[in-house]
């Protein structure tokens, strides 16, 4: 009797243990709870060399007329000294740090103070108060999204002061860009040391904060998942959407401008840049909601990676077509713009109806037609850490079921549309398409491994399911 009640304690132990085991396992889904070296060394290049590349890049059009290699030869010739390049360099002015102070302070405003009014005159366009994904800790934050809404008024005010008003001239960006890269670095340094400092001193929500122990790792990939001020401002939605990519088409705006101011006219190739990238960016503002379901907010941590990335690395690295055409104005053959617009629009829909297809399937819990059928899916669950069980699914069905991230080969194809509307001449406007094929392959490998975490052998039958990431039959 003895031995079969010690028998059926030891079953019921090794039963606990796997659960247990289970939970543990499925929990660490969120970011990293430890750094390997080969993260810590990637994290401290960028942030050595981060900065440096944007500065470079800006630097070379000034006074370079965009080559990325003459200052290298010039350099390594002897012919100048890094204190020649640096002496000429336009230093902080007090009118840039007034038109950046004014400018991100409006942008609070709206942010806080306008509620979304699109939501009620739009058909079909989901704003005001949303609600995000499940973190780790089991939170559903708010958001109040009045995205598009900011960036519609700010474009009337632009487009008034333009035509009608003159109170500053359209070109005031170009004109001052690199004095106001220096202020948005200070912001960017501020915002991602106080975040850092947040998550030691005064956390959101102190369950869903993450400490390595790594200072460099923790600075760069952030410390809290949401951080916020009061209720609503919240620092993920704010730094990503406003500041950074409002002012993408204001810079654009301002670049043509310069164009119309420096040779009498716009060209075809920065109408081509100006309203491929306008599209791409005012889909992110009608689609907002959908981005509180996207890995920066849902999966990332907020840090130098997003808050000096959102103010410096974004609006100045992704405007490299617009700046290198005010150098060099291209004139495309009407067959090679009309290629390049096709290649664009291919881009651009096969990036958002990938992105729609999902967003339906999880919104309506598989309960909708994908391509007018039902759609497949693969049912999966995972735990938060409180030990709260929660079901999802993957589906394998649409562009889904062609590769796991059909959304970054259309986001590719919409980016190297940009870049071949600049021509052959320079390397430089092709940055855009190498960072994009780096940021987004390594986001695959990045969300893959995290869904693994998260869905253990679900996550498996899904990958056997749908076999390639990127391109059908390649990778
Ligand atoms: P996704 O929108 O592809 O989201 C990935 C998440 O979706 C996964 O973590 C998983 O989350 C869920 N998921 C994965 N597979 C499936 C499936 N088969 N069915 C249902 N849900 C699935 O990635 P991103 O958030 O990175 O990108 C969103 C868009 O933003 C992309 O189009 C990308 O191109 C673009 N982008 C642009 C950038 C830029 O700088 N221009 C930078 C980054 C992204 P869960 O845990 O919920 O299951």
């Amino acid at each position: 009797m003895a031995a079969h009640q010690e028998k059926k304690l030891a079953q019921e132990r090794k039963h606990k243990t796997t659960q247990n085991d289970t939970q543990t396992s499925q929990v660490q889904w969120g970011r990293a709870w430890e750094v390997d070296w080969f993260s810590l060394g990637s994290i401290l290049f960028l942030l050595m060399f981060a900065p440096l590349i944007v500065y470079y890049f800006i630097m070379s059009c000034d006074q370079y007329q965009c080559s990325l290699t003459e200052p290298l030869i010039d350099l390594l010739m002897g012919n100048k000294h890094l204190s020649d390049i640096w002496n000429k360099t336009p230093t902080l002015t007090y009118r840039a740090a007034a038109i950046y102070s004014l400018w991100v302070a409006f942008q609070v405003v709206l942010y806080m103070f306008v509620p979304d009014f699109c939501h009620k005159i739009l058909p079909g366009y989901v704003g005001g108060v949303q609600e995000g994904a499940v973190t780790p800790a089991g939170v559903v934050n708010k958001y109040e999204i009045n995205g598009l809404q900011a960036w519609i008024i700010t474009h009337v005010l632009w487009f008034a002061n333009a035509y009608y008003f003159h109170f500053f001239s359209p070109t005031i960006i170009f004109d001052n860009w690199i004095p106001l890269l220096w202020c948005a670095n200070i912001l960017g340094y501020a915002v991602s040391t106080f975040a850092m400092i947040k998550g030691y001193c005064f956390p959101t929500n102190a369950k869903d904060c993450k400490f390595t122990g790594n200072f460099f790792y923790d600075y760069m990939m952030g410390i809290e998942f949401n951080p916020r001020i009061g209720r609503w401002f919240d620092f993920k939605l704010f730094f990503n959407g406003r500041p950074g990519i409002v002012a993408w088409t204001l810079i654009n705006l301002s670049y043509a401008a310069k164009q119309q101011e420096l040779y009498g006219q716009v060209t075809n190739s920065m109408i081509l840049v100006n309203v491929l990238q306008g599209i791409y960016v005012l889909d992110f503002f009608w689609n907002e909601a959908w981005y509180l379901k996207t890995i920066d907010i849902c999966h990332d941590h907020f840090g130098w990676y997003l808050g000096w990335g959102d103010c410096v690395w974004l609006p100045y690295l992704y405007t490299l077509q617009g700046l290198y055409l005010v150098y060099h104005p291209v004139q495309l053959g009407t067959a090679n713009a009309v290629g390049i617009l096709i290649l664009g629009l291919i881009g651009y829909y096969i990036f958002r109806v990938t992105n729609h297809q999902k967003d339906l399937f999880r919104r309506t819990d598989g309960n909708c037609r994908i391509w007018g059928k039902k759609p497949k899916y693969i049912e999966c669950s995972y735990m938060s850490v409180d030990g709260t069980k929660y079901y999802s699914k993957l589906m394998t069905s649409g562009f889904w079921g062609w590769a796991r991230h059909f959304n970054y080969t259309g986001d590719l194809m919409g980016s190297l549309a940009y870049c071949l509307a600049c021509g052959f001449a320079h390397i430089l406007p092709y940055f855009y398409i190498v960072y994009m094929t780096i940021l987004l392959t390594h986001r695959c490998i990045r969300d893959e491994h995290r869904c693994f975490s998260k869905y253990g052998k679900d996550w498996k039958h899904y990958t056997a399911a749908v076999p390639y990431r990127l391109i059908p039959g390649v990778f």
